[in-house]
């Protein structure tokens, strides 16, 4: 599961080991934030009305829920199970108040935290993808903050500084789990 502040490009490397690993499947989470260009729906997120999120609440469906940068976000506890029992790999993009969700109920779950190479390189990114208010990108450095403080609760921390070492960083530790669990059959 990758965690780590907005901003830090976990959705680009998210994609680039998708590609790279089978049998490695994400996890399209719900939110009520509203689409940003080029987003689209059921394969960014499934977007959905904060009365439809509260609803799917209250019917337990999601595995994990957090209120984030002032929006709601979900993991449908349907998707993972469906995927477990399928046999793939399950990739989870979240903020960390999900990941300390995850932690505790399926403690097998691998936590990868991917943190930005500054202060002023995480701000660059979030002014540069112009998808942003000033005001969500105060909320978001401020928040990043507080996230960066939680990177040691994680099993792996992954510098995100150029695309091409990250994502062969991240290769790397999925595939040495993979190796692992092959060596205890
Ligand atoms: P964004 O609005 O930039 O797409 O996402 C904002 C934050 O919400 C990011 O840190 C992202 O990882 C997190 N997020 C996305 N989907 C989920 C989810 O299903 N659960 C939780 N807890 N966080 C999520």
């Amino acid at each position: 599961m990758l965690a780590g502040p907005s901003g830090v490009g976990k959705g680009t490397l998210r994609a680039r080991v998708l590609s790279d690993i089978d049998n490695l499947v994400y996890s399209i989470s719900c939110t009520t934030r509203a689409p940003r260009e080029g987003e689209r729906e059921g394969v960014d997120y499934r977007f959905i009305s904060k009365e439809e999120f509260m609803n799917r609440e209250r019917q337990n469906l999601f595995l994990e829920h957090a209120a984030v940068h002032g929006n709601f976000y979900g993991t449908l506890r349907e998707d993972v199970e469906r995927e477990m029992e399928a046999g793939h790999d399950v990739l989870l993009e979240i903020d960390v108040q999900g990941a300390r969700q995850i932690r505790e109920l399926l403690p097998e779950s691998v936590l990868i935290f991917i943190a930005p190479p500054s202060a002023a390189v995480l701000e660059e990114r979030l002014r540069r993808r112009r998808t942003e208010s000033e005001e969500q990108i105060a909320l978001r450095l401020e928040n990043a903050k507080k996230e960066m403080e939680q990177s040691s609760d994680y099993s792996h921390v992954v510098l995100n500084d150029t695309l091409e070492r990250a994502s062969e960083a991240l290769r790397g530790i999925v595939l040495s789990y993979r190796n692992e669990t092959d060596e205890c059959q």
